[in-house]
Parts: structure tokens; sequence; C-alpha cells
């Protein structure tokens, strides 16, 4: 196991930095698995002229503001996706690429999440459908795989591959795409072309919630949260854009300080019943 944790958060965006920075405040230890900032809505806004106290800044000044924050916070920051999360009874699972964390409480503040699956993907998630190149690649040696995905990480994810022998066919589109296979991934199909495959590698910078964290709830797009943003499922707290809109920056660091604030309490109401 890589490390424990009271809290971790998932995006290290304006939300998650919030969350992170609150919850450091309360004198909680802190995990965050953070993607570059190049990945966070923030750094592509060409200006930010609604954010208070900070008024001619682009988009790319303030995330790399708040990213330099973050990592001076004392919060461990963990590069990489985190591709699940697994409630253990009382505490939670964290699986960062090939690392597992423990924490007590989660805060998912990932950003606006792609929740539309390809056709086949979650029918066919563990049989030649994977998120982690790392993790299942070496079951692919030999073998010809596609690697789905346009950023950086799925460049790496593809030289990877066949670095170790696999056969890569690389799709850096946005889709549509279909993965068929009855027990097994066989073919990807793509602008109503069928590829024979053995493996079908999605790598994208983001991980749809709905496969991170089995249980929650989502309405019009966004990962359903009461007034404290905390999800029905309990220990599980959500901030930012993945809870819908407004699409706005104020908004997002708010709600990380919220999700923070009511974590933070959650684990001190466990700790008076322990
Ligand atoms: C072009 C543009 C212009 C904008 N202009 C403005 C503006 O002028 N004013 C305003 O108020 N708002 C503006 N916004 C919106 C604002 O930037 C966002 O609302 C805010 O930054 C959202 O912050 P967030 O932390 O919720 O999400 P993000 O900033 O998207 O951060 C989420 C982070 O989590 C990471 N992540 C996702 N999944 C995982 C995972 N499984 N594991 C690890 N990391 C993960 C992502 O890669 C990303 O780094 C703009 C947005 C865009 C795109």
């Amino acid at each position: 196991m890589a490390g424990n944790y009271d809290i971790f958060i998932i995006g290290g965006g304006a939300a998650g930095t919030s969350a992170a920075l609150t919850c450091l405040n309360r004198g909680k230890t802190v995990a965050v698995a953070a993607n570059p900032p190049e990945t966070e809505s923030l750094y592509k806004a060409e200006a930010v002229t609604n954010y208070p106290g900070l008024p001619s800044l682009t988009g790319k000044e303030l995330s790399l503001l708040f990213r330099r924050q973050l990592e001076e916070s004392g919060a461990e920051l963990i590069s990489g996706r985190a591709l699940s999360v697994l409630p253990m009874g009382g505490s939670f699972g964290v699986a960062v690429e090939n690392d597992f964390y423990t924490a007590r409480a989660v805060i998912l503040a990932a950003g606006i999440t792609r929740e539309k699956l390809y056709l086949g993907e979650a029918e066919l998630l563990g049989k030649g459908v994977s998120y982690c190149a790392t993790c299942d690649g070496m079951l692919y040696r030999g073998k010809t795989v596609a690697v789905v995905g346009g950023g950086e990480e799925a460049r790496r994810d593809g030289d990877f591959l066949e670095s170790i022998g696999c056969k890569v066919l690389r799709f850096e589109e946005n889709g549509p795409y279909e993965i068929l296979g009855e027990a097994r991934a066989r073919a990807l199909v793509y602008k109503g072309e069928e590829h024979p495959v053995d493996g079908v590698f999605i790598i994208k910078d983001t991980v749809s919630v709905s496969r991170l964290v089995p249980g929650l709830a989502y309405e019009n797009g966004g990962i359903v949260t009461d007034r404290r943003m905390a999800t029905p499922v309990p220990g599980v707290f959500a901030a930012g854009d993945c809870t819908g809109k407004p699409y706005q920056l104020a908004k997002a660091v708010g709600e990380g300080n919220m999700a923070a604030l009511s974590a933070v309490k959650y684990l001190d109401q466990l700790g008076k019943k322990g």
C-alpha cells in the first residue's frame, strides 16, 4: 500500500486545491491525485475577469498559482489518474494507476467528466478494455491493442505498450467508438470500419465518475450532492464542475471549501463514535 490519509481528493484543479487547503487548515492529512494543470478547465481560460482579488490574470496564470500553492501546502500530490474508489467498511481504497492508497473520506473534484461511455465499454471493462496501460499492458505482449485518446498520457502509454512488444493502433479522435466482443473485446469500430484487436486501452485525463465510485447519483450531468456537498455515499463528497452547472471558478472554489468542512466534520464525528 502506498499511503494512508484522512482525506483523499481526486482532482487538483480549483475545487480540489480549495478543498485540500481547508482540510490541511483543519489538521487533516491529505492526498490529492492531481493531473497536470494543462488538463484543468481554468488553464484553458483566456482571461478570468470575475474572480475577486485577481482581476487581470489569464486562466493559465491563475491555474499555475493555484498549483504552486497546492505543492507548497503540505498535501501529498500524487500524479496520475485515480482509477477506482473502493468502499472498505468505514474507509476507502483508492487506486491511482498502479498504486493503492487508503483514506477515511474522499472528495471528488474531477471537473467535467466523461459520463457517456463508448458502446461496449462498460460491458467489456476488465475483459479486454482497460484504463491503465502500465497496469494491464503485460497481458497483451505480442498482441494487437488499440489506444484511444489524444492527450500526452495516451501517447506515452502507446509508446510504453510498443516498448513491451504490443502492436499498437492509435486512435486520437474523440470518437464515437464501439467496442465489439462477447466474452472479451475483439474489435474496435471507428467511422464504420472494424479494427480487430485483443485489447482496448481508453486513456483519457478523466475517468467517468460513475466508474470511479459505485453508488453515486447524477442529474443534468452532475453528481448529486446536498448543500454540504455530501453524496449519497457516506464519506464521499463532491465539488466543482463535477457537481454540474454553473461551470464557474468561484463556485468550484466555494464548493471545494464546503466539501472540505463537511469531510472534516464527518471524520470528527466518526472519531467520537470510534
Ligand atoms: C475556456 C474556458 C474559459 C473559462 N472562463 C471562465 C471565467 O472567465 N470565469 C469563471 O468563473 N469560470 C470560467 N471557466 C470555468 C472554470 O475554469 C471552471 O469552472 C473551474 O476551473 C472548475 O474547476 P474544477 O476544479 O471543478 O475542475 P478542473 O479545473 O477541470 O479540474 C479538475 C482536475 O481533475 C483532474 N481529474 C479528473 N479526473 C481525474 C482522475 N480520475 N484522477 C486524477 N485527476 C483527475 C482533471 O484532469 C483536472 O486536472 C472557464 C472554463 C473554460 C474551459
